[in-house]
């Protein structure tokens, strides 16, 4: 999108050679839009639909219609203050035939605006009123004014008649007035998203105005596929964006843009996925008579298909010279752990180290406690009488005091340690692994896009290392193809045998107070037949939240799906309640159920602001069973795992958002007893709480359920980076909608790129990703 020669208007020409200095510096004071491009990729927000021009005569009740009339009289009436309406103006207009009233309230300026004579289109919903037929506050655009010309403006929005003062000449106004016409003629007028001090008919102005002048925009896709697609061609999409002259065009414009987005997106992912291809990587195939050969052959249970499948697919991954970079999703409890922890082997079996990355210390120290005992004799390297070639696991988390924590460090720079598991603090300086050769990020949902690179960099010489990462948190398939587009995917779907279903029950506590007791009572139930219970809470206790932190936002963006606290839990509830009572906390509610109807059974507390080593050992004493009942946040939401607990009671259940209600209900079930899990809330029915909870009731499907969360959000802005004033991602793609669209791009992305990142072959494309998502958005996708 070069600037063309001899002074003609392409995308790239600045705006103020096309509408002068001052309506341009506007345009980028206020919307950053410099470029003929900029102001031409800013679309309408939505469309006024105005009736079809229609003779008075023809009018009925109810229609919306737009009149091209005369004004014939113009009467005010006072109301006198201290009422909402203090001014009532009658406008009589006549089509020559007929008269017809329109009445507006509050409008001083109409006399002025709309001199007897005036001729105007007239924009509104048809009633009546002591049995004639009128219209109430129409949408006015003047035609030609009657008499002098001093009136302003040429087209009036509605109850913005005066929002534009125009010191323009007599003439260019009367062009105005004709092009307004014109665009209500085609039954559809822009609404663009506006900031102070820019107003619609300014924007609108400016478009026609540059559409006008502009040489046909080139297009950067071939025709070839814009016919496969079915897709319109650039110039068309722009010029019918701004000013379709009907639905099916402006559906047609609307098409190729969402496109457009989709292929932009998929581009910089597909590029940045060809590039890694160029990039070497240490191979690592798998060995006959290894630690993982060894593994496999002592394993107490047998793999799931899926688990022997992804299994297979990331075996050869890490055998070839490029880096793995594979994102396995799986249900909670579908055993993911396994599966990283048998390319861990095979990784250390070709020589090199392996980390697993968690994002709580509750988590990490699990990892490593269940890794160990998992390997068994295979696990105990660097102990006293272990076998040879056992691997040494070294745990490293911020908590750990300075001998620990150099004599871990030492490990992992010594190569001592095969495989290295630990939290955020793997990330500090001071990291360095001897040969690291395979990145794992469990729950890969609560790290942020930073560290998958940071960890990366913690192997400074040699090739860059294997990355599987890890998801519980099932990803829409297309955040999925959108955030992670530049992963491979896996999906464990199937749980391992004898797995007992979770039902899933809404408490309402607020009609049903029994059931509430009820529930007490099923605790000492499944506590009398050996069974152990969460109760989960919203907070932790009042003097222990840090309102600021750990806040989450409310839009499905990119941010959130990588939100990342650093080692605690959200204490910020994910979602509002329509209670206005703050939301239960740990602290109170462990008092309380103590005394109350849990009296005599042995509970423990977990949540994020335990010190370190208190944690571990409530985690382990849970774990152990001598802990009955264990009322923890959110802190308990990835990964624990305790076969033993069979319920769990969420308390101000509707405070959490869809996918966290999913994580925390797979703590249990997750051994032979079937799960129970309680979701106890004050929402009324009815409510969105409510709605919100049925479906986690409906459904075991977490997909399924990562779907209706994305529906029940409101949707944001997909890159998370739009910037005050503009919106720099996505305009026309929906996450939501658009499945196909986008499907369609990813497949179209990876043919352009090929094999070549810089897509030589395509020259306008790199220029389209430029014009459609923002550098912000771009790196962002790009750091991956
Ligand atoms: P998640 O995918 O949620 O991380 P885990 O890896 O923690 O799940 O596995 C949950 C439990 O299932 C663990 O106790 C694990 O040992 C067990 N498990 C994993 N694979 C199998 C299998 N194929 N058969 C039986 N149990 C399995
Ligand atoms: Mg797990």
């Amino acid at each position: 999108m070069d600037e063309k020669p001899s002074g003609a208007i392409g995308m790239s020409t600045p705006l103020k050679r096309v509408l002068g200095v001052r309506a341009a510096k506007q345009l980028e004071d206020k919307l950053s839009l410099a470029t003929v491009g900029e102001l031409l990729r800013y679309y309408p927000r939505k469309y006024d639909r105005r009736g079809k021009l229609t003779d008075i005569a023809g009018l009925k009740v109810g229609e919306k219609v737009t009149v091209w009339a005369s004004v014939r009289s113009v009467k005010d009436r006072q109301l006198g203050p201290g009422r909402k309406v203090r001014n009532i103006t009658n406008v009589v207009i006549s089509d020559g035939k007929r008269d017809l009233t329109c009445t507006f309230f509050n409008r001083w300026n109409l006399g002025k605006m709309l001199p007897v004579g005036t001729d105007a289109m007239f924009s509104g919903t048809v009633s009546s009123f002591n049995n004639q037929l009128q219209i109430t506050s129409p949408q006015v655009a003047v035609v030609s004014v009657a008499g002098a010309d001093r009136l302003s403006p040429a087209a009036a929005k509605g109850t913005s008649a005066s929002e534009s003062v125009d010191d323009r000449p007599g003439e260019t106004r009367a062009k105005d007035a004709i092009d307004v016409l014109e665009s209500f003629a085609g039954g559809l007028i822009p609404v663009y998203p506006l900031s102070e001090g820019i107003t619609g008919t300014l924007l609108q102005r400016c478009v026609r105005t540059v559409l006008d002048v502009l040489e046909v925009v080139e297009d950067p896709l071939p025709e070839v596929l814009l016919a496969s697609r079915g897709l319109v061609d650039l110039d068309t999409a722009l010029h019918d964006v701004h000013r379709p002259t009907d639905e099916t065009a402006l559906d047609a414009a609307l098409a190729r843009l969402r496109y457009d987005e989709a292929l932009s997106i998929q581009l910089v992912l597909a590029r940045r996925k060809a590039q890694m291809r160029h990039f070497p990587a240490e191979p690592c195939p798998a060995v006959p008579d290894g630690l993982l050969a060894e593994f496999d052959r002592e394993l107490p249970f047998t793999l799931t298909a899926g688990q022997r499948e992804v299994g297979e697919a990331i075996a050869h991954d890490l055998a070839t010279i490029h880096p793995m970079n594979r994102l396995l999703q799986g249900e909670v409890g579908s055993g993911k752990t396994v599966v990283a922890l048998r390319a861990m082997l095979q990784v250390i079996d070709a020589g090199r180290q392996a980390v697993m990355l968690a994002p709580t210390e509750v988590l990490a120290a699990q990892h490593a406690r269940s890794l160990r005992s998992v390997l068994g004799p295979l696990g105990n390297g660097g102990e006293l009488g272990s076998r040879p070639g056992a691997v040494k696991i070294t745990l490293l988390t911020g908590s750990m005091n300075t001998s620990a924590r150099r004599e871990a460090l030492l490990d992992i720079a010594s190569g001592q340690a095969g495989i290295v598991v630990g939290t955020h603090a793997l990330l500090s300086e001071g990291v360095f692994f001897a040969g690291l050769g395979l990145i794992v990020i469990d729950e890969q949902h609560r790290f942020g896009v930073e560290q998958r690179n940071a960890l990366r960099n913690k192997h400074p010489e040699g090739n860059p290392p294997h990355v599987l990462v890890m998801t519980a948190t099932p990803i829409p398939r297309t955040v999925a193809m959108t955030v992670y587009g530049d992963l491979d995917t896996s999906v464990l779907s199937e749980l391992p045998k004898g797995r007992s279903p979770i039902s899933t029950t809404v408490v309402p506590a607020g009609e049903r107070p029994a059931w509430v007791d009820r529930a007490w009572m099923r605790v000492h139930e499944e506590v009398a037949k050996g069974h152990q219970v969460y109760v989960v809470c919203p907070k932790i206790g009042d003097q222990l939240d840090e309102p600021a932190r750990a806040k989450v936002k409310k839009s499905a963006s990119l941010e959130d799906l990588n939100y990342a606290p650093d080692d605690f839990e959200f204490d910020e509830p994910e979602e509002q309640s329509d209670s206005k009572r703050p939301p239960l906390a740990v602290v109170e509610v462990a008092e309380q159920l103590a005394q109350g109807p849990l009296k005599g059974l042995r509970m423990g507390i977990l949540h994020g602001r335990l010190p370190p080593v208190e944690k571990d050992a409530v985690m382990s004493a849970f774990s152990a069973g001598q802990i009955d009942v264990l009322i923890a946040t959110t802190v308990i939401e990835v990964g624990v795992d305790v076969p033993n607990a069979t319920m769990m009671i969420i308390m101000d259940a509707e405070r959490f958002g869809l996918s966290q209600l999913h994580q925390l209900r797979g703590r249990v079930g997750r051994g032979t007893g079937p799960g129970v899990c309680l979701l106890v809330t004050e929402s009324p029915p009815g409510s969105n709480g409510r709605v919100r909870l049925a479906a986690v009731e409906a459904t075991n499907d977490g997909f399924e359920l990562a779907e209706a969360d994305l529906a029940i959000r409101r949707e944001g802005d997909v890159l998370g980076t739009s910037q005050a004033g503009r919106s720099s991602g996505l305009r026309q793609l929906s996450l939501l909608r658009d499945r196909e669209v986008i499907e369609q791009a990813r497949a179209d992305a990876t043919q352009f790129v090929g094999d070549d990142p810089l897509m030589s072959g395509y020259p306008g494309l790199a220029a389209m990703v430029a014009s459609v998502i923002d550098e912000e958005s771009q790196e962002f996708l790009e750091k991956g």
